[in-house]
């Protein structure tokens, strides 16, 4: 037993540490230790409870009505607003969107309209439910074009049963012109839903601390729903995320019933049926220490952080910032004398994750941070980190795509992207592994990879990603599997027909 714990921890040696503030994207770190202990050990204390049925884990219930109240409150809702936990912010869009379309039965054939900078949950809803998404592009602010939006609300006219504003948006951490497009939504009678996924554990801290925050919560009419996580700025562990609604109303087509089958009448307010109550208790008990008082200092942390970081930026004669940031994510780009890719490996090298961001819609790839309060004791770090891994991108120059490679990749059809062809990119480009299992052989420094991503267009990127994830995601056969009767071969290893499994 206590060999598969040491072989985990052996197993996260390579995993980008989720403590320490050195990792931007994906983790958010509080710095205090005490924060995460009792978070581990309410998770542990819940971890085999289950969220399928309140009555039978009252525990549970309590807890959720905290939490949603608790967010209630500090997005502005009226007495009339519900939630509920979700698994997190792709499932609180998710079941933003089914709700918005299932609140619609009379409309046929359902659409929403989303800025070009939304988070690509709404792609997987509209995937995922058959609602149309009309993408609006934004402004020279990056932030959704009121005028575009209305536009296109015109143009689908009676179908539209969503907007949809960020707060911010997750690429370049502003906020949308959220009073603007809830009015259009109010003044057709349909739901305008508020992604503040991100931002919204951040933002009314940053407006308590007197920074410039736009209006964008429940406090504005015609807001109908807000999405919130709290495994990011609720320094929560991961699994949790928040959907509110204005009213009861609002919310009731996002719950499912069925009694029509023989076992128990299946009863649930999110896509999960039998789900774990230990994010949710990890969640309550990191909420319920921290509290308001808690949360405060933690931002107060955090912009001071951000505030220097973006200091440093503007002061790098190589770096300028995409936009100013709204909240706590800052985007940057560096001028032509490096590229942006080659930026972050030189950063992961020196102990530092920062999220690439590839070319989209005339934008330049850029570079993603977001700031955790954690980051705040090592900013003089990041910065002499920062000014180093500019100077050695600038020494090796921008990164360049093999023009083989590159005409190689144009000439792909990502609707039809084969196994053959997404092998003969692989050999090109030098990432295929040993001969076993068709192995990956992911190169440390990921710049080259990207700059050949960055050149495809976003469905290829697309495609090849899957691909990718594909080869990622077949288990290796651990050793003497092939001589049990009946195995299967090996990947990559040939079999007598001479063929090998693909
Ligand atoms: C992170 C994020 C999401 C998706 O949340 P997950 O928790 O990763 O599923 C949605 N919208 C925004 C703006 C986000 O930043």
């Amino acid at each position: 037993m206590t060999d598969a714990l040491a072989r985990l921890r052996a197993l996260q040696a390579d995993d980008l540490p989720v403590h320490g503030g050195r990792t931007l994207a994906y983790v958010y770190d509080s710095g205090l230790p005490d924060i995460d202990r009792i978070a581990r050990e309410a998770v542990a204390a819940a971890a085999a409870t289950n969220g399928l049925d309140p009555t039978a884990f009252p525990s549970l219930l309590r807890m959720e009505n905290d939490l949603v109240g608790f967010g209630l409150r500090l997005l502005d809702a009226p007495d009339t607003g519900v939630g509920t936990v979700t698994s997190g912010g792709t499932e609180s869009v998710l079941l933003a969107v089914q709700t918005a379309r299932d609140g619609r039965p009379d409309v046929e054939r359902p659409a929403m309209v989303v800025p070009s900078t939304r988070h690509a949950a709404f792609d997987k809803a509209a995937h995922y439910f058959g609602v149309e998404k009309r993408v609006v592009p934004v402004g020279p602010d990056f932030r959704a074009d009121v005028d575009a939006t209305a536009a296109a609300v015109r143009d689908l006219g009676d179908r539209v049963v969503l907007l949809v504003a960020s707060a911010p948006s997750y690429a370049h951490g502003v906020v949308d012109p959220v009073p603007e497009i809830a009015a259009l939504a109010q003044a057709r009678g349909i739901r305008c839903h508020v992604d503040a996924c991100i931002g919204g554990w951040v933002l009314p801290y940053a407006a308590r601390l007197g920074r410039d925050v736009p209006p964008w919560s429940f406090a504005v009419d015609g807001v109908t729903s807000v999405s919130v996580d709290l495994h990011k700025y609720g320094y929560a562990p991961k699994g949790t995320s928040l959907l509110l609604h204005r009213t009861p109303e609002l919310r009731k087509p996002q719950f499912f019933a069925s009694a029509d089958w023989p076992g128990y009448t299946m009863l649930n307010s999110t896509m999960q049926s039998t789900k774990s109550g230990g994010p949710l208790a990890g969640a309550w008990a990191v909420v319920e220490t921290l509290g308001d008082d808690g949360y405060l200092a933690l931002s107060r942390r955090l912009f001071e952080a951000v505030d220097a970081i973006v200091a440093g930026i503007e002061a790098a004669p190589a770096l300028s910032l995409v936009t100013r940031p709204d909240s706590s994510l800052v985007a940057f780009e560096p001028d032509g004398s490096c590229d942006a890719f080659t930026i972050c490996d030189e950063m992961r090298e020196r102990g530092w994750y920062v999220q690439p961001q590839m070319s989209y819609a005339g934008q330049r790839p850029s570079i993603h941070l977001s700031v955790s309060a954690g980051t705040l004791a090592h900013v003089d770090g990041f910065l002499t980190a920062l000014t180093e891994s500019v100077a050695a991108a600038q020494r090796t120059g921008p990164v360049t795509v093999d023009p083989g490679i590159a005409s190689y990749i144009e000439s792909l059809d990502p609707a039809a992207l084969t196994d053959a062809d997404f092998d003969g990119l692989l050999a090109a480009s030098g990432l295929v592994g040993d001969s076993d299992g068709g192995g990956l052989a992911l190169p440390s420094r990921m710049a080259e990879v990207n700059a050949m991503l960055d050149l495809a267009s976003p469905a290829m990127r697309e495609a090849l990603l899957v691909a990718f994830l594909d080869r990622l995601t077949r288990p290796a056969h651990p050793p003497g599997r092939d001589d049990v009767p009946g195995a299967q071969p090996r990947r990559g290893q040939a079999v007598d027909s001479g063929t090998s499994r693909p």
